[in-house]
């Protein structure tokens, strides 16, 4: 089982911020900000791919429930929401989660995105290849 299946059934322990029957969130062992929460399906689904649109629609809820929370509660301005699917996105454990994360003035936490410039022509080609689907 699962180290986040073993949090949702209560085998190993874990600083909750909010539960309800399908849905948990807890501080994530690794501090990257201060109030870095995770929120987690209680089933096991492996990553974001495999969550039905409606389960998918619930975690968000979640979501926007626990970040209004956290905000209210630490007083921050500004947060980064954060799903890592597959290992190449670097999702280091295989059960769903959303990171949130509380941003603060110097709070040392880099997202960067180096953007690659594509012509018009590869613009549309891409466009192409995403609405055949
Ligand atoms: P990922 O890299 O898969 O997106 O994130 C996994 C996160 O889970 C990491 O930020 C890591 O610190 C956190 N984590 C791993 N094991 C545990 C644990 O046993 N308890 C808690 N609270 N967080 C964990
Ligand atoms: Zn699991």
């Amino acid at each position: 089982m699962c180290v986040f299946c073993k949090i949702a059934n209560g085998e190993i322990p874990a600083y909750k911020v909010y539960e309800d029957d399908d849905f948990l969130a807890f501080l994530d062992i690794s501090q990257a900000t201060i109030g870095h929460t995770l929120v987690i399906p209680k089933k096991h689904y492996e990553n974001f791919f495999a969550l039905e649109e409606e389960k998918a629609a619930d975690l968000m809820r979640v979501v926007s429930k626990v970040s209004k929370k956290l905000k209210s509660a630490l007083a921050f301005e500004a947060f980064n929401l954060l799903n890592n699917s597959g290992a190449l996105a670097g999702q280091t454990v295989n059960h769903i989660h959303i990171h949130l994360l509380p941003r603060y003035e110097n709070d040392g936490l880099r997202i960067e995105f180096s953007g690659k410039k594509l012509s018009e022509k590869e613009f549309k080609a891409l466009l192409e290849k995403i609405n055949s689907k």
